[in-house]
């Protein structure tokens, strides 16, 4: 897990509906992408450093809540997740280690869990359960391709 310069909020269960505070921004890996680019407020009120928006319609992803824990990806049973900036890496502590002051910093600050086989999820939730800071949603009423 990184350390942060934000406090983390959980994902907004209702983003779905919100579609003027989340608008559809583009896609990513065969699933859609909200939010990018679009201000956002962190736990305390302040502005997150980043602007990275929701990864998922099905398994999503708040890549701004995001702290790079890990917890996520091995927990997986059908290998829904890799690491962003890590490609083909799926395990705790196999994400790419970002230096605070570079640019890569004050774009990302972590590197994320990004749900790119959101195709395969079989619901069983152990992804929204284990992470630490609440930045999973699993909609199951959304199966992939209807969102
Ligand atoms: S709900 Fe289960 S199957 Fe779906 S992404 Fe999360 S851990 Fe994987």
């Amino acid at each position: 897990m990184a350390e942060v310069d934000y406090k983390s909020k959980p994902i907004d269960p209702d983003f779905l509906n919100k579609p003027e505070e989340y608008p559809h921004t583009g896609s990513h890996h065969e699933h859609k992408v909200f939010a990018e680019g679009v201000q956002r407020l962190d736990a305390d009120g302040k502005p997150y450093p980043t602007k990275k928006g929701i990864h998922g319609a099905h398994v999503a992803v708040d890549f701004d809540s995001c702290i790079a824990d890990g917890s996520c990806l091995p927990v997986c049973p059908v290998e829904v997740f890799e690491w962003a900036l890590n490609p083909a890496h799926d395990e705790v502590g196999e994400d790419k280690k970002i230096a605070s002051g570079t640019p890569e910093w004050d774009e990302w600050r972590t590197d994320k869990a990004d749900p790119v086989r959101e195709a395969d999820c079989i619901d069983c939730m152990a992804c929204e359960t284990v992470c630490p800071v609440l930045a999973i949603k699993i909609f199951t009423e959304q199966p992939y391709g209807t969102q």
